[in-house]
């Protein structure tokens, strides 16, 4: 068994070695390597899961390469709209935010949420409301601004589309970012992280705040993370449902996975993937798209690192 263990996601999609520069690559790898540190080196001082998990997504939030945080995507109406969920697995607490502006790490809201509100999921003005009384970091329009977010906007409202992250047809990449892990203590966590869909409207949110479809955790079962065309993940209530495999069925971490990823949600044309683990450590990985931005690291061994199927 594993002392610990921590799994991260930088999102899925069409991500093809064929579209990549090798300049691109490493930067990605780069960039998911530090998250896990960022993680690890909580995990490393007996810290909690939770806290490795908050500490990992804050890393990609602050790293434009992904949805979420500084590099979240547009709305229709030129806006960065935010969605964020974390829980742990010891007591099943949870918090959430959802359509939120301004804030520099929406993760670390949905933790204020979980720590020091009688809630789960705070949305839009009222939740940032709430950002303000337990001082959250707030950040302006100059620091959400990536141009190459507000370039896939423009082309998204010439096609009149609503669109994952992704530039054209041959390049679909869903940027969410995610991560689960397992402390010494034996306990699990999961969050994730995003800015949701380009061209999004009329405060449109996605399964990543939705505890059960885009997040959850249960010591006794598994924490997962899921990235992904958002409203199948709710109709399959995704990651929920890899818990109750597991609960209900008795499924390893691996069976509960592969049933839903690579037969329930392909079935319902779900496209998008997830991490998971279960508190021995065992971490599985699946997606039913191209590629998959996604790390590993378990205690005593070397870290993972992956992009492509
Ligand atoms: N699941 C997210 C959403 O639908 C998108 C993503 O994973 O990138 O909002």
């Amino acid at each position: 068994m594993s002392k610990y263990a921590i799994a991260i996601h930088g999102g899925a999609g069409t991500i093809l070695k064929s579209t990549m520069t090798p300049e691109k690559e490493l930067a990605y790898k780069k960039s998911l390597q530090d998250a896990i540190n960022a993680g690890e080196t909580v995990l490393k001082k007996d810290g909690r899961a939770l806290d490795a998990v908050e500490m990992a997504i804050r890393s990609l939030e602050n790293d434009p390469l992904f949805n979420a945080g500084c590099g979240a995507v547009f709305t229709n109406d030129g806006k960065n709209e935010m969605d964020a969920s974390l829980m742990n697995g010891k007591d099943l607490a949870a918090g959430a935010v959802a359509g939120v502006m301004h804030i520099k790490n929406p993760i670390s809201l949905a933790r204020g949420v979980m720590d020091k509100s009688d809630h789960v999921l705070l949305t839009g003005a009222g939740a940032i409301e709430f950002a303000k009384k337990i001082n959250a970091e707030f950040a302006d329009d100059a620091y959400f601004f990536v141009q190459m977010r507000y370039d896939q906007l423009e082309a998204a409202k010439k096609e009149n589309k609503i669109v994952m992250d992704h530039n054209d047809d041959k390049e679909k990449k869903f940027g969410t970012v995610g991560a689960v892990a397992l402390d010494v203590h034996g306990d699990i966590a999961a969050g994730t992280s995003t800015g949701g869909m380009t061209n999004k409207k009329f405060g449109r949110v996605g399964d990543s705040p939705i505890i059960g479809a885009g997040t959850y955790a249960n010591n006794k079962t598994c924490a997962i993370s899921c990235t992904g065309h958002g409203e199948f993940f709710m109709k399959a209530v995704v990651a929920y449902d890899i818990s109750c495999l597991m609960e209900y069925k008795g499924l390893s971490l691996k069976e509960a996975c592969n049933i839903v990823v690579m037969d329930k949600l392909v079935k319902i044309g779900g496209e998008g993937g997830l991490i998971a683990l279960d508190a021995k450590g065992n971490i599985e990985l699946p997606f039913n798209s191209d590629g998959m931005y996604r790390a590993s690291k378990k205690s005593g061994e070397e870290m993972f690192i992956g992009i492509y199927r």
